[in-house]
């Protein structure tokens, strides 16, 4: 069975890995000739809007995923006509725009940040004078690693940014003191079986995801359950097949969504070696119509994102149970290049394994030391 899918970069890369051992092939859609899947499987460059070549790309393929969520939905339609696309095209245009996004947490009684549409300068400071300060503004669509988001603190910041008044559709969002960040990877198949891993924590610096531990300390059962049915709710009406991530807030306790990614997520690396079967893997035998493997954990895990730089990696290789992953992309500032994840029995085990690791990661972007469990 070949399976095409749309976007050619390391989550791709990361897919076609767990594929191959299933016996899946794969061809892949990316309009950049650089995409880092052509070490490893066909890839057809082209722009996602051009009908013609999606026509060929889909030739033969026994159905069509992606690994990107900014295609266009109706390039995800017009496939769609053709051949099965799992995720539906519905989940692309839920998660493209963060007003339907929330529309949809709101529709399912998922609890969310409060919000404001903001359409011009003007409905700015309305939008703040019913959300008060400090607040985040938003783009509704392309933001990612923190791109297109103004924190307003002060009455100056928000007079700053009326003058240069981003001219693309916003929304503002109370600032949440959340406790800290999590995010839950869920899966659904074709019949709508459901699976769900471990709620994990996720650290970031300037934005980007650095560090993620599975499970998140300190996990409850019941915080688990809140987020498995937050989850389960967003699934189902969807009548999504394959995996997503929820990302949320923490607060006192209770978890707010914050946004949903309709695709394997950088928080769920850590389950290639940390899982029983791997969010990759998952996904793949979601779309594939194949039984959904058990989403157990194998003892816990950190994974930390290399960003813009490689470390030596017989120093990574050196602490037992590390495991150095390589996207074959070039080093920019910025550019996540490779994820590492280190694995153990305990906690402990695992924070005195991050302690081991090379003096590359010990900086504070990574995040580390991490607190080992009360
Ligand atoms: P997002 O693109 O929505 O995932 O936002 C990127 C990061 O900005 C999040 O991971 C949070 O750390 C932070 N952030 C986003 N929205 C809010 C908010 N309403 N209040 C506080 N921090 C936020």
């Amino acid at each position: 069975m070949t399976i095409g899918i749309l976007g050619g970069g390391q989550l791709g890369y990361m897919l076609a890995l767990a594929g191959y051992p299933l016996d899946f092939h794969f061809r892949f859609l990316d309009p950049s000739p650089q995409a880092p899947v052509g070490r490893i499987a066909p890839r057809v460059s082209s722009e996602y809007t051009d009908l013609e070549a999606l026509d060929k790309f889909a030739h033969g393929l026994a159905l069509v995923t992606y690994e990107f969520e900014n295609v266009p939905v109706e390039a995800a339609r017009h496939l769609a006509r053709k051949l099965p696309v799992y995720p539906p095209p519905q989940a692309l245009e839920a998660a493209q725009d963060r007003l339907n996004e929330k529309k949809l947490f709101q529709k399912l009684s998922i609890p969310t940040t409060e919000f404001a549409v903001v359409e011009s300068a003007g409905e700015l400071g309305d939008a703040v004078g019913k959300l008060g300060l400090p607040a985040v503004l938003k783009t509704r669509r392309f933001g990612y690693d923190g791109k297109g988001q103004w924190v307003l603190r002060t009455r100056e910041n928000l007079q700053n940014l009326q003058k240069e008044f981003p001219d693309t559709p916003l929304i503002l969002e109370k600032f949440v003191s959340f406790d800290r960040e999590l995010s839950i990877l869920a899966v659904r198949g074709r019949s709508g079986e459901t699976a769900f891993y471990p709620l994990v924590e996720n650290h970031h610096r300037g934005g980007i995801l650095r560090l993620a531990l599975a499970p998140a300390p300190h996990l409850s059962d019941l915080l688990q359950r809140e987020a498995e049915l937050a989850a389960r709710r967003i699934l189902d009406a969807l009548d999504y097949v394959g995996v997503l991530a929820v990302e949320l807030f923490e607060c006192d306790g209770h978890l707010f969504a914050n946004e949903i990614a309709p695709r394997v997520h950088n928080s769920g690396h850590w389950s290639i070696e940390g899982a029983v079967t791997s969010q990759f893997e998952s996904h793949l035998r979601a779309v594939a119509g194949l039984p959904l493997g058990e989403t157990r954990m194998l003892g816990c895990s950190a994974m930390l994102n290399l960003i813009g730089e490689l470390p030596e990696a017989a120093g990574v290789l050196a602490v037992p149970d590390a495991h150095l992953h390589v996207y074959g992309k070039a080093l920019r500032p910025g550019r996540k290049v490779g994820h590492v994840t280190v694995r153990a029995g305990s906690p402990e085990q695992l924070a005195a394994r991050l302690a081991e690791l090379p003096a590359f990661f010990q900086r504070e972007e990574f995040c580390l030391p991490v607190p080992a469990s009360k």
